[in-house]
């Protein structure tokens, strides 16, 4: 390692923005090896090393990068797969800069290591070679466990049971494994070869996976249980979309960003007509949010063939909760942000589609229990906004399905499932985790969940089931 420390970290190679505007491609290209070993030459390998603390499911970064530094790849993959099973998906979308980057001592004088790049590097050099790290697999428990759900934090807690020794079955809803990651984040942020080759790891641990396996409707929780489950872990998101009650809402041509997103990545309507899915362009598209889903929206509307699409934010760029990168992405890409403007009725034509929008500015006053400041309307500002897509992307609610079906689990006036500080949720022998506890999230706080859920689960199962018993 150079003695000097170096505070300018590695570009990342992208595509153009005039190129990427128009394809489904990755937009991040990735380094290669002299661009990954000259960021990891800059880590100085810290004694105490406060990356390991940002990062909620624990990976040795240090020893990781020290891996990469050394040109020994297969410890690189080996040290990243010991504590994280999906490094390619978390190296792409995790929020590192909240994160390990934050942590990092190097961000105190200048940029942290780009923990994050040489994560995927690391998981994408795996992809290439005929490597095959075997984590160590304990003897056979005999003991089986469901998981309902198959987004982080369902895979997580397979990938972690199995390594305990346990006999885990997956049961997801959809055609396909991934939650969120295969049907809501678009290729060009996270292409599905590498969201299935990391599926492909956690099976390969044993894990058994069934697909369009609706629990709650064909199968409820108690029949798992009673027929050769010995415990459940509920993954099941907080899939279902949440709307703005406003007049006009059930025009033709508006859509909830969750089935946009659907439409567009899980069945494929970029690829008509190869694929089959209807997904109408438009000329002028509006997503009405400021997270990261409405600049997926956003970006996927521009790829459809948009000509314009605008993002519109009832606050000011400051608030957007949506990572800056991606914020700048959009903007590169010419996503035009109308800040601090509200959308407040939709009108149609006569054949019932949606082509305007009456939309207020708005002024930001007090911070609100967010602690962001919130929005006012400003008087006499409605102007009307021509539209002919709208895209709803202003949060998500838990699916009712399991809650409703099983009357032994408690959620919050919010939906989530109530839990302990372990998972364990009021039903006995059935722990949660991820977005169904927390309400959206992040991928690895659902990941990070899913590992206390599957610690618990063990030393539970190996007590014999003493439930509540946490010591
Ligand atoms: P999910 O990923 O939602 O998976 C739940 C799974 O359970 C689904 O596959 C669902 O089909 C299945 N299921 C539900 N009910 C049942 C049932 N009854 N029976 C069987 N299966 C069932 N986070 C980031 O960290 N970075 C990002 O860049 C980012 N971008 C995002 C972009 C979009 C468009 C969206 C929607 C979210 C994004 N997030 C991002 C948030 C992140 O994806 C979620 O927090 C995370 O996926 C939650 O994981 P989970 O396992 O709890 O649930
Ligand atoms: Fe390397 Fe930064 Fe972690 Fe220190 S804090 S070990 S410099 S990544």
């Amino acid at each position: 390692m150079s003695s000097k420390i170096n505070l300018n970290r590695m570009d990342m190679p992208k595509q153009s923005p005039k190129v990427r505007k128009f394809n489904f491609q990755e937009v991040a290209l990735g380094y290669n090896k002299d661009q990954a070993k000259a960021e990891a030459a800059r880590c100085i390998q810290c004694k105490k090393p406060k990356c390991i603390e940002g990062c909620p499911v624990g990976v040795d970064i240090p020893e990781f990068i020290k891996s990469i530094n050394d040109e020994n790849m297969p410890d690189a993959v080996q040290s990243l797969k010991k504590k994280n099973s999906l490094p390619g998906i978390c190296g792409r979308v995790c929020p590192q800069e909240v994160q390990c980057e934050r942590f990092c001592v190097l961000s105190k004088k200048g940029a942290p290591i780009a923990i994050g790049r040489l994560e995927r590097y690391v998981a994408d050099w795996e992809l290439g070679h005929d490597n095959e790290p075997r984590p160590e697999i304990a003897p056979k428990t005999g003991m089986k466990v469901a998981i309902v759900g198959s987004g982080p934090a369902g895979l997580t807690t397979a990938a972690e049971l199995a390594k305990m020794g346990h006999q885990v079955v997956i049961f997801e809803a959809l055609h396909a494994a991934g939650g969120v990651l295969t049907y809501g984040i678009p290729e060009f942020r996270l292409p599905k070869n590498i969201v299935e080759s990391e599926v492909e790891y956690v099976t390969s641990l044993g894990v058994e996976l069934e697909i369009d396996a609706v629990i709650g409707k064909q199968v409820q929780i108690k029949e798992l249980l009673d027929n050769g489950f010995d415990a459940v872990f509920l993954g099941i998101g907080a899939g279902a979309p949440r709307f703005l009650n406003l007049p006009g809402e059930n025009l033709s041509g508006i859509y909830s960003a969750n089935e946009y997103l659907t439409r567009a990545n899980l069945m494929k309507a970029y690829k008509f007509p190869e694929y089959d899915t209807p997904l109408s362009k438009g000329e002028r598209v509006a997503v009405i949010g400021g997270g990261n889903v409405a600049m997926d929206a956003a970006r996927c509307a521009l790829r459809m063939g948009a000509k314009e699409v605008h993002i519109i934010y009832r606050r000011s760029e400051t608030e957007m909760p949506a990572r800056r990168e991606e914020i700048e992405n959009a903007k590169e890409e010419g996503i035009i942000f109308d800040f601090l403007t509200n959308p407040t009725k939709f009108v149609g034509n006569d054949y019932g589609q949606v082509k305007a929008m009456e939309v207020v500015k708005m002024e930001l006053g007090e911070p609100d229990a967010s602690g962001r400041r919130s929005p006012c309307v400003r008087k006499g500002s409605e102007h009307i906004m021509p539209v002919d897509i709208v895209i709803i992307a202003v949060g998500t609610v838990p699916n009712p399905l399991i809650p409703s079906a099983t009357s032994e689990l408690k959620t919050t006036k919010w939906g989530t499932l109530v839990v302990d500080d372990c998972g364990r949720t009021t039903m006995e022998g059935v722990w949660a985790g991820g977005d169904i506890t927390s309400g959206g999230a992040t991928v690895i706080s659902a990941m990070g969940a899913g590992k206390v859920a599957a610690k618990d689960i063990d030393s539970w199962l190996r007590k014999g089931g003493a439930w509540h018993d946490n010591s």
